[in-house]
Parts: structure tokens; sequence; C-alpha cells
């Protein structure tokens, strides 16, 4: 369990070392399509960043290599001492640290021992929406609040849930998993075996999927989401019923969990008020009268919220409650 509420790191922001040889960590959010990369300092700040493509086309060995590589790249640049290393990964990280994730084509790979021998520094590994709920927790729009649930929209749907001021992951690791949760009967086949599953009907991907049905043509998903807004009726009613999809996910969410907050983040979060307008009306329609809808955020690190968590891990590595030393 990772302690959240106490000793918070500092807003993350672009800008540079202020110090000579200040010591860091390095985060990793490791995505199905782009690494996301950053040496953090203890006050938060990203003294470096980068993004480079997962290459997870070309099979998971070299997703793997991808990450080693702008790991080694950032280690070495000038500027900070980094003594952690904190991995967010789009699976399951199991006892023994190993992940398996069919975003990137991983079962069972021993992700700390290859990294840890090539970096030469400790080195954490937790799922991306932990990460990104530990991230918002620390410094974004979850400062301060005990019980919330994170929910990751992109090329799939990850969760994460926040209680009393600490990440709950369940007996084994999977509690949050809100993608597979199911919305539509019968529904589209999932790619964990079942049918309609929250992920089905919203995320980038089914998103695309649903598109390329009613139009023949391949399109990227925020491309769709700005048709929709521009008032292109077959978008509009794609975007609507994967809103609404959502909005029943976040329900069942909300029967079980009760949260004070609903944090959305993830790549269709940049969709913004396209996404919170709608999201509030299915919710506020869908919901029953025993129903307490927690307001919803936007994720306020944006597209940083998994590597400010991944540096809270590896902080926590180095001492104390998760937090800078
Ligand atoms: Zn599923």
């Amino acid at each position: 369990m990772t302690e959240l509420v106490t000793a918070g790191v500092g807003e993350m922001s672009s800008g540079g070392a202020a110090e000579a040889v200040p010591p860091a960590v390095l985060a990793l959010d490791v995505g199905a399509s782009t690494i996301k990369a950053a040496v953090v300092d203890h006050h938060g700040t990203r003294v470096h960043e980068a993004r480079v493509p997962t290459r997870r086309e070309h099979g998971g060995q070299a997703a793997l290599r991808a990450v080693q590589e702008v790991a080694l790249d950032l280690l070495h640049r000038p500027g900070a001492l980094v003594q952690a290393a904190g991995v967010a990964v789009p699976g399951t990280v199991g006892p023994d640290g190993s992940v398996t994730s069919v975003n990137l084509g991983w079962e069972k790979v021993e992700v700390v021992p290859s990294l840890v021998g090539r970096l030469g520094v400790p080195l954490t590994v937790l799922n991306d929406a932990q990460a990104g709920a530990l991230g918002e927790g620390r410094s974004g729009c979850a400062v301060g609040v005990a019980n919330f649930l994170y929910v990751s929209l992109g090329t799939g749907i990850g969760g994460a849930i926040v209680d009393g001021g600490r990440l709950f992951s369940g007996a084994h690791g999977q509690a949050g998993e809100i993608g597979h949760l199911r919305v539509e009967y019968p529904g589209r086949t999932c790619a964990c075996g079942a049918s309609g599953c929250l992920q089905t009907v919203m995320s980038a991907a089914a998103l695309e999927a649903r598109w390329a049905e009613v139009s023949g043509a391949a399109l990227a998903a925020d491309k769709i989401v700005a048709l929709a807004r521009s008032g292109s009726s077959a978008a509009a009613g794609i975007w609507q019923a994967a809103v609404d999809g959502l909005a029943a996910g976040l329900l069942h969410a909300t029967t079980m969990l009760d949260p004070a907050s609903i944090v959305i983040g993830g790549g269709l979060a940049g969709a913004g008020d396209t996404l919170l307008a709608p999201l509030r009306a299915s919710l506020e329609s869908q919901a029953r009268p025993f129903h307490v809808v927690a307001p919803l955020h936007l994720a306020a690190l944006g597209p940083w919220s998994g590597c400010a968590g991944a540096a809270s891990a590896a902080w926590a590595l180095l001492g104390g409650a998760g937090g800078p030393p």
C-alpha cells in the first residue's frame, strides 16, 4: 500500500535544475504507443523529459528495448544524479515484479531485473492507472482527497482506487479494472474474451473501431471527438454511446466504492468539456436514488500523471512514504 496524503511531491513542471547535481529519480510511463519518461528532482520538477515510440508493433522484446534505451538516455544526461527509478506499465504486476501486458505483448516479463542490470539503480514497477492515481493524489487534482476513483481513458481503459489516502489494489493487485465492467448487452467481444466490457464502448480503440464500422474509414479517436464537437451526427452518435457506457461503468463503481471524487485521465481526457458535460448529464440521468454521484475532474497533470506517480514510487524506494527523502 502506498501512502498518498502525506509528504507530497511538488508540482511537476518543465524546467532546468537549479542546483549542482541534485538527487533525482527516473520516471517512465510506458504506453501502448508512446513512452513518456522524465528525470524528476525532489521538487517534482522534470529536469529532463522525453517521449519516444514504444515500438510495440515490432513485438514485446522491441518494446522492452525501447524502455531500456530511453531510460539509459535520460540516466546519463547532466544536471541530476538519478538514484532510483519507477516504471508505470499498462498491465498487471505480479508479486515478483513480473509484468503481464496485452498492450505491450508481455507475458510475465521480468522487467525489474532486466532494467536494474542496465541502469544500476533500485527500480520499482507499478500499474499505470495506479501510477496516475498516485500522481494526481500527490500533486494533481486530488491532493488531500482520501477516497477517489481514477480512470484512464486511452487505447484501453485503466482504473485505480484510492481509499483512505492509500492505493487499494486488492488481494491480487487487480482492483480497479473498470475497463472490464460489463456495460453493453450483448456487446462486442473484448480483448479479455468477455463481451460488452466498458473498454469495447469507451476507449480510443473502441471509438476508432465503431467509426470504421459506420464510415468504412480509419480515423484517430481525437479526430472523431473533434467531429462530434463540430456537429457530425455520425461522430456525435458514437461519442454519446461511448459517454453513456462510461457513465454506466462509473455508476457501477460508485455503487461499490462511493468515491468522493472521480478523476479522468488518459488521452481522451483531452476532450475536456466535450467529455465532462455529457458525462455529467448521463450520470445524472442513469443514477438511481441511492447513488451520490461524485464530482468529476480532469487529471491536472495531463499526460504526466503516470510519470508523477512513478516518480513518487521511486522516491519511496529511497525511504519515506512515497515522497522525497
Ligand atoms: Zn474485457
